[in-house]
């Protein structure tokens, strides 16, 4: 990788919500390693944890390095109902082999419920706990989706994650 002092990645994710099992197929909903009573919850392979794929991808983009579903297929049975602190995880410790450290991650969760001002610091410490690194450099928000589309009609979640890595001296 060619060596520059900084470096940003951007992660994107989205999940369709749908009733938790056994009603549905929905997993229980997670998000930022928090659980969520809440009647619905994201379709996927692992936890469907949306807020730390989205990190993940973002921390791997800014690597240089295949995405999150390169590293985890969706069809090895080691990764279902995985823990998404298993993914995050894994892309902070690349992060340290290739000799960097968090500047600043800004993330957006958008979803109509549940609500995540009342929680946005808890996700941010999760994260940052996650990646190791102090909890004011991690930063987390919520919108709303406007009731249009599906995820204003709370039948999906989305993140957008960026981070800004800087790079340690030699
Ligand atoms: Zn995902």
């Amino acid at each position: 990788m060619t060596r520059s002092p900084l470096r940003i990645g951007h992660g994107f994710d989205l999940h369709r919500l749908e009733p938790v099992a056994p009603e549905g197929t929905g997993r229980p909903f997670v998000l930022g390693g928090r659980a969520f009573d809440h009647p619905v919850g994201p379709v996927g392979h692992s936890d469907g944890d949306a807020l730390y794929h989205a990190v993940t991808d973002a921390i791997l983009g800014a690597l240089g390095e295949p995405d999150i579903g390169c590293l985890f297929p969706d069809n090895d049975p080691r990764w279902d109902g995985a823990d998404s602190a298993l993914f995050i995880e894994a892309a902070a410790q690349k992060m340290r082999e290739h000799g960097f450290t968090v500047g600043n991650l800004d993330a957006t969760v958008i979803c109509e419920r549940p609500k995540i001002g009342p929680v946005r610091d808890e996700l941010a410490a999760n994260i940052a706990a996650r990646l190791g690194c102090p909890a004011d450099l991690v930063n987390v928000k919520g919108k709303t989706h406007e009731g249009v589309d599906a995820v204003g009609e709370g039948r999906a979640i989305e993140v957008h994650c960026v981070v800004l890595l800087c790079g340690l001296a030699e």
